[in-house]
């Protein structure tokens, strides 16, 4: 689906007629030697001699020249072949190095409590490079979908927004969300919200199978998505109904308890203590995962901060919590040190969460990256952190840049105009002061970030938020 299709380019609010200059822009590059320099109505900017990180998993590209065209990328080639347009502004990329916008998968606009975060998040997000975001579920639906909009319109700074309906449970899940009597009343549900214009469902740990099925076709019908935090349903199960997506990983694959009843929720979360993950169980579950194209979305930022002997946050993202959210984290660490003995969340346990994401990709399986909101996990830094988590996790910097970028932009079908550097493609692109290959902490280096070419200082929106994520 075209973002214009559903808001209008982002490129029209930008520049009157964007479309239409885009075209032009092709007509003035082809004759250029016949049409002076000056009169083309594109502003040019070049980053040159910069390290190019494409999206697409390739290494790291040295000393290149990435020229940007309006809302477009036009050029990415060596330094040493570059011709910069006259009127192009160069930025010197020595030392630095540019990566796409990453495309965020579980990127709520609230917080656990219900509290709308959404127009905070969306300074943050682009503060962090973060240029893309699906909300992964709802709990405010109507003002999700009017932030997407505003920013689609140019009337405030955000990424991207893909919005979700409220999200879906079952008995026994919590009353705030949408609970559909039986199939009938889940298809007409779905078909509602797609008309309102949320792009995903999501379904949640207490929806029954019948449910389940009956949303992810009728999504399916209006061209729409489902991605799924499970546990009443296994992932297995979830993968044969057509689901496209998984939500956190080993943690909630019911799939792995023993003596699960069909239909019953119970948490895959002790055993994972004695899980062995050579186990046929386990290379059975990817293995039906891959061969049903389902993608599995690593939450790690959130995930981390339940480990006890894990970082909870860094000063950066604290300093932009609310005092409510300050004292719920408080809360949470005088718990979490007051469990430590007992603690199922154990450092062998993080181990197994990371290998079994790797493990996943080896199998061919797709990973995306998103943090989940909560704790001391804020928009923005928090994507950052789990870019660092997946390099923690053995990926290589390309590779989970990949994650972070291109797989995300694939699962959400719009890989053909942003997730890469490539010509052609959005001008949606984060330059970083530093290596990320080399030091994965550099990622929080963020110097520019370019939404559709318009290039924007993270400082005075970090400013911006500072105090004001999480419950007020
Ligand atoms: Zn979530």
């Amino acid at each position: 689906m075209q973002r214009s299709d559903r808001f209008g380019s982002r490129g029209d609010k930008m520049i009157p007629w964007g479309k239409l200059l885009s075209v032009l822009s092709v007509y003035l590059a082809l004759a250029a030697t016949a049409w002076p320099d000056s009169e083309a109505p594109l502003p040019r900017t070049a980053v040159v001699g910069v390290t190019v990180i494409d999206g697409t998993g390739a290494p790291p590209r040295a000393d290149m020249a990435v020229l940007i065209q309006g809302d477009r990328i036009a050029a990415v080639v060596p330094r040493r072949d570059f011709a910069p347009p006259a009127g192009t502004k160069i930025v010197d990329g020595t030392g630095k190095t540019i990566i796409p916008g990453f495309v965020g998968m579980h990127d709520h606009t609230h917080v656990p409590g219900n509290t709308f975060t959404g127009e905070v998040a969306a300074g943050l997000w682009i503060a962090g490079g973060v240029t893309t975001v699906m909300t992964a579920g709802s709990a405010e639906p109507e003002r999700e979908l009017a932030l997407a909009r505003e920013i689609a319109q140019g009337e405030r700074i955000g990424p991207e927004i893909l919005p979700s309906a409220p999200y879906i449970s079952g008995p026994g899940g919590s009353p705030a969300m949408a609970m559909p009597a039986d199939a009938a009343a889940a298809r007409a549900f779905v078909r509602d919200w797609s008309k309102r214009g949320v792009q995903w469902f999501k379904l949640y740990r207490h929806t029954e199978p019948a449910i389940a099925a009956a949303v992810i076709d009728e999504a399916h019908r209006q061209g729409r998505r489902v991605t799924g935090h499970l546990c009443s349903i296994t992932f297995a199960e979830a993968a044969v109904m057509g689901i496209d997506g998984i939500e956190h990983g080993l943690t909630s694959a019911t799939d792995l308890v023993p003596d699960k009843e069909p239909r019953s929720c119970r948490s895959a979360v002790p055993l994972l203590d004695a899980l062995d993950l050579d186990s046929p169980e386990v290379s059975r579950l990817i293995a039906t995962l891959v061969a049903q194209d389902v993608t599995l979305t690593s939450t790690l930022a959130i995930l981390e901060g339940r480990f006890a002997d894990r970082p909870q946050g860094d000063a950066r993202s604290l300093a932009m919590l609310t005092p409510a959210a300050r004292d719920r984290l408080a809360a949470h660490r005088a718990q979490l040190e007051a469990d430590a003995a007992t603690t199922r969340w154990t450092s062998a346990v993080w181990e197994k969460i990371l290998a079994f994401e790797r493990r996943f990709v080896a199998a061919g399986g797709t990973l995306l990256t998103g943090p989940d909101f909560g704790r001391h996990v804020v928009p923005g830094f928090g994507n950052q952190r789990g870019f660092e988590l997946l390099v923690e996790a053995g990926f290589t910097a390309p590779q989970a840049i990949r994650i972070a970028t291109l797989n995300g932009a694939e699962a959400l079908g719009l890989s053909d105009r942003i997730g890469r550097i490539a010509p052609g493609y959005e001008a949606d692109l984060v330059l970083i002061d530093g290596d990320p290959a080399r030091d994965a902490r550099d990622i929080r280096k963020v110097e520019t970030v370019f939404v559709n070419g318009q290039a924007i200082t993270p400082a005075p929106l970090i400013e911006a938020a500072r105090g004001r994520f999480g419950p007020q």
